[in-house]
């Protein structure tokens, strides 16, 4: 295989998707490579990657990588400076809306009356469309929830090539200059330039095996769901994640996990799907973990532990005053679904994902510059929009 596109994009979640998008529509020639298939709708849970470490991380691999198992939230950080205008421009195209308290189910309601501090959660869902199925996380089989897989869209109208299947092995470079990428298959050229959206564990991999230093100060936005048995309450059929409360370190939010009904029966607490309520706490780790080549290191720290156990005391107060059994309590093992930070070195500032390596671009979780511990998508794509519009000379 030897071609030359103008650009290469690795990966085709959050960032990769976008910039494929905006280069595309700029009128250049893009190639994006995706290591993951193609799945039908309603089916990308079974894309899931699941890396085992101190703290369990999530992701998905297949054609829109993990934004197709998003919960649907969409909110902007303060991390980075100046993405006002390109946060608007992905709220209008995502079409983000504040969840509407009509679709808000009836455990999750009662949840809301719990406490006068809740926020209302942006989704980037369109509730004409949304059944309120609970299945955010394993695929919209509805064609409601937003995923990059409608960017991937736009830039093929726009003449941009997707091959999926097929993992990028490393970077090419030729005097100095990154130039291309070796697949398993062969080679392919990107004139100007390779944009590396391969996500915060990945991306660290390619640049390892390139001969680059990368993959420190990794972050996951940590998080325990906890709960217990209020029968036929039925939260797993409600849209997940309504509303949050946020504290210094960490948030709270009605989440349901099939997990919790697993360690209840093992205790052997006889319940059903529809008996489970939940909250998930979520901090905002320490960027403490590590991607090598052939693992992952991610522990939580003695500070991570605080922030949790003061979520996980607000959490059980409010499951309490719910009506929950006490006796029925318990927590998820750790996990972490939102991957970042592993490039941040690379980068030339803060700001912009253009780092010092000639032809190499990076647009992906990765170059975020420190956990916010809330949803990352809306900020990836605000940071590979601001990359196009440097690349393209038009910021
Ligand atoms: C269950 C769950 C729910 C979530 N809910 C939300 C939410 O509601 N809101 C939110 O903002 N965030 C959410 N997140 C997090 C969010 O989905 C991710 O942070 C975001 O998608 C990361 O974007 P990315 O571009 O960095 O990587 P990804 O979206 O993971 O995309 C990376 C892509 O690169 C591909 N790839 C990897 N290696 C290679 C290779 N060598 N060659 C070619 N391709 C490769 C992968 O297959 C993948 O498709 C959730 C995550 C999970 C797991």
């Amino acid at each position: 295989m030897a071609a030359a596109y103008d650009y290469i994009v690795v990966g085709s979640g959050a960032g990769g998707a976008t910039v494929a998008k905006e280069l595309s529509s700029a009128g250049k020639s893009v190639l994006l490579i995706e290591k993951g298939r193609e799945m039908a709708p309603g089916t990308e849970s079974k894309a899931y990657s699941v890396i085992k470490s101190g703290v369990e991380i999530w992701l998905a691999e297949c054609l829109g990588g993990t934004t197709t198992v998003s919960m649907g939230n969409a909110v902007r950080s303060r991390i980075v400076r100046g993405l006002e205008p390109y946060f608007e421009e992905a709220e209008r195209e995502l079409g983000v809306v504040q969840m509407p308290l009509d679709r808000i189910g009836p455990v999750s309601r009662r949840m809301l009356e719990l406490s006068e501090e809740w926020i209302m959660m942006p989704k980037c869902i369109d509730f004409s469309r949304c059944r309120s199925c609970g299945s955010c996380a394993y695929g919209c089989p509805h064609g409601a929830k937003w995923s990059s897989r409608r960017y991937l869209k736009e830039a093929e109208s726009k003449g941009c090539k997707l091959l999926t299947g097929e993992s990028v092995e490393r970077l090419l470079l030729e005097s100095g200059r990154v130039c291309g990428v070796e697949l398993l298959k062969g080679k392919v050229y990107g004139s100007k330039g390779v944009v590396l959206a391969a996500g915060a564990i990945e991306t660290p991999r390619i640049l390892l095996r390139s001969g680059i230093a990368a993959g420190k100060g990794l972050f996951v936005d940590t998080f325990v769901t906890v709960g217990g048995v209020l029968v036929d309450s039925y939260l797993n059929k409600e849209v997940g994640m309504p509303f949050y409360l946020q504290e210094e370190g960490f948030l709270i939010s009605p989440h349901y996990s099939s997990l919790l009904q697993k360690s209840l029966h093992k205790r052997g607490v006889a319940c059903k799907p529809g008996d489970i309520v939940g909250f998930m706490v979520k901090i905002r780790d320490e960027p403490s973990g590590a991607v090598t080549l052939d693992g992952v290191e991610k522990v939580c720290t003695p500070a991570d532990f605080e922030k949790l156990e003061r979520g996980r005391s607000l959490a059980i107060r409010l499951l309490i005053e719910l009506g929950v059994d006490e006796k029925t309590l318990v927590d998820s093992h750790l996990r972490g679904a939102h991957p970042g930070g592993t490039c941040c070195e690379l980068v030339r500032s803060p700001d912009g994902p253009i780092t010092d390596l000639e032809g190499l671009l990076i647009s992906d979780a990765s170059i975020i510059p420190g956990a916010f511990g809330l949803p990352p998508i809306l900020t990836i794509i605000a940071l590979a929009k601001r990359a196009c519009s440097v690349e393209l000379g038009r910021a």
